[in-house]
């Protein structure tokens, strides 16, 4: 992993040398990336390649890494005043008149909290987007209002965050460190990187691992301990700030968090269903949030911050709903557009997914497209999946909602109706999973799929048995699914309505009746169903809520989550219920 194309300078600064890497234009807005622990500027690689095109991007090897020299004695050369100056010296370098973005990860977030709330670098720094690693004094703080007002839950919150913190009392030890990076652990690290956190391990810089990171010890036993006793009480953040949270870190715990809007007033949460090392493992959606928050930042405007369900984790990603022209397709459409998420609505109904786009953008996606499409087709598909990978890219969450309904007894469906309810129901689905999920596991930054299957995957019923059948299918092959994408970070579920108030009750084709009875059945349906009056805008909820929570199979509504139960503790119960024939 090298940076390709860099431009390197040597900055002088407090007896050490810094080597500092530059990509970019210079005339363009400035992003400084700073690294943690054990780690040089080459961790930040893939993001600042995609940064280049728009910022004058500068990487800098903290002192005593990479390819800087390291201070004279060690000990107190890595304080975080000493830091400080390494950071304005570089900043003097390299953007002498215009303040710059700042973006740090683990210790250099950790370093960098310290620049955006001390006095010297007021006016230096636009913006601060921080991964993986807190302010010592906030941190400081969080430690003593739990110890000084203990309630069960904070003396959690202290036991939690003091289990990942382990390794933080290791390297507090005289020399273990130092001998353990210097013998196995320096040798293997990539690999211990690679299995735990699916960083890819091939190309790390091991070449000067274990020096830097028994260098680095010094920055904790420097600062740690000191800070946390006597925590700052003005570390206020003189710049806005984006927290960008690892939900699966194994070092942090996201609770620390909790209290940030008090230090950090013009604060921007962000969540990434991923672990530690979110440069390497999830550059694309990094180099997004950091370069719409720079840009906003730039613009003198407040960063965009969407009100909606999950607006941390969805802001900015990409979402595609099919069916969005309608019921639940077009509610969940509208409640990723809610979320911030950019929006791609697909209909076989061009007007109707033109409409989901247009009113996505007034709901506040920054951007929604509508593109027309028959799922079915899988001509159709592979142009639609072409045009959006070229256009817009992989998606973030792939949402396969279309479906038609079909009721009639099994001898009364004729393989005409067989075929088009599963060339919808199932195809689709299965065009949708395969085009787009094959681009997302490509990419191997994870992402989400949700199938809209239906309560009746596992309700079986004597008037239903091909729409049962095509839902049946798409909830197994959920699981399937969700089974081989999960080493690669990628969701999948299966969500399950009961009954929802749509159109889907006016559509539905009934088998085996003429027309004026299907007409006659149509309008009881309906009739039914806005009744029980459950609206689609619930489901789109318990969507956002199933891709959050990384949920396997989602019921939606009381019957179906209580039909959910009875599958699995009363299946003959169940079976006797299928056998009633509902008047319509
Ligand atoms: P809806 O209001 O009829 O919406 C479905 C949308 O999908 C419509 O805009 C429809 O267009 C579109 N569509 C149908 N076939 C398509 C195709 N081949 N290609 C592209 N678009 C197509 O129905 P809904 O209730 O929101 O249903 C959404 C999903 O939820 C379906 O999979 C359904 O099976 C499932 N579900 C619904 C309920 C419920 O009670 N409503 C319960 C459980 C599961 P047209 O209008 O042109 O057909």
């Amino acid at each position: 992993m090298t940076l390709k194309g860099a431009r390197e300078r040597w900055v002088r600064t407090g007896g050490v040398e810094l080597c500092v890497a530059e990509l970019g234009d210079p005339g363009r807005p400035t992003v400084v990336l700073v690294h943690g622990y054990p780690d040089s500027k080459e961790v930040w690689s893939e993001v600042a390649a995609r940064l280049a095109g728009r910022f004058h991007v500068v990487l800098y090897d903290v002192r005593g890494h990479g390819r800087s020299t390291a201070p004279r004695p060690l000990r107190g050369g890595f304080t975080l005043a000493k830091l400080t100056d390494d950071f304005l010296a570089v900043v003097d370098a390299v953007s002498p008149d215009r303040p710059v973005h700042l973006v740090g990860h683990d210790w250099g977030s950790v370093q960098s909290w310290e620049f955006v709330t001390v006095g010297r670098t007021e006016g230096r720094i636009a913006s601060f987007t921080s991964i993986s690693g807190p302010s010592l004094d906030h941190f400081g703080h969080w430690i003593n209002a739990r110890v000084k007002r203990p309630t069960p839950r904070r003396v959690g919150q202290l036991l939690g965050q003091g289990a990942k913190s382990w390794y933080v009392y290791l390297l507090h030890t005289p020399a273990l460190p130092e001998l353990a990076w210097r013998g196995p652990l320096g040798t293997y690290w990539p690999k211990i990187l690679e299995r735990a956190e699916r960083v890819p391990g091939g190309d790390y810089p091991t070449a000067s691992l274990p020096t830097d990171a028994a260098h680095g010890a010094w920055l904790y036993r420097d600062n740690v301990r000191a800070r946390l006793r006597r925590p700052r009480p003005d570390a206020y953040a003189h710049a806005p700030v984006q927290l960008i949270t690892p939900q699966e870190d194994a070092f942090l715990s996201e609770r620390l968090y909790d209290d940030l809007d008090r230090w950090a007033p013009r604060l921007t949460r962000r969540t990434l269903p991923a672990g530690h090392w979110v440069p390497r493992t999830r550059p694309d959606q990094v180099a997004a949030w950091i370069e719409q928050f720079a840009t906003s930042a730039e613009g003198g405007r407040p960063a965009p911050r969407p009100t909606g369900r999950h607006a941390d984790r969805f802001a900015g990603q990409l979402v595609l709903v099919t069916g969005a022209g309608s019921g639940i397709g077009r509610a969940t459409a509208f409640a990723f557009a809610e979320a911030g998420a950019r929006v791609i609505a697909v209909d076989r109904d061009a007007e109707a997914a033109a409409r989901t786009a247009e009113q996505s953008r007034l709901a506040g996606a920054p951007d929604a497209w509508a593109e027309p499409a028959d799922v079915s087709d899988e001509q159709a598909m592979e142009k639609l999946a072409e045009k959006v990978h070229d256009e817009h890219g992989v998606l973030d969450v792939l949402v396969n909602n279309a479906g038609i309904g079909l009721s009639g007894s099994f001898f009364a469906t004729t393989t005409d109706d067989w075929r088009k309810v599963l060339d919808v129901n199932l195809w689709g689905v299965i065009h949708g999973c395969r085009l787009f999920g094959a681009r997302m596991a490509e990419r191997d930054q994870g992402g989400h799929i949700v199938n809209v299957a239906s309560a009746a995957a596992y309700q079986p019923s004597r008037v239903l048995p091909a729409y049962s059948t095509s839902k049946a299918a798409v909830l197994m092959l959920s699981e399937c699914l969700r089974a081989e994408l999960a080493a690669q970070g990628i969701g999948v579920t299966a969500v399950c309505p009961g009954f929802v108030n749509t159109s889907i009750t006016s559509t539905a084709r009934f088998a085996g009746v003429d027309e004026e009875e299907q007409r006659r059945r149509q309008q009881r349906t309906a009739r039914l169903y806005g009744l029980r009056n459950y609206p689609p805008e619930k489901v789109a909820d318990a969507i956002l809520d199933a891709v959050a929570d990384n949920r396997a199979v989602a019921p939606v509504t009381p019957e179906a989550r209580g039909a959910r139960l009875l599958y699995r503790f009363a299946p003959g119960l169940l079976r006797r219920i299928a056998r009633v024939e509902p008047r319509l």
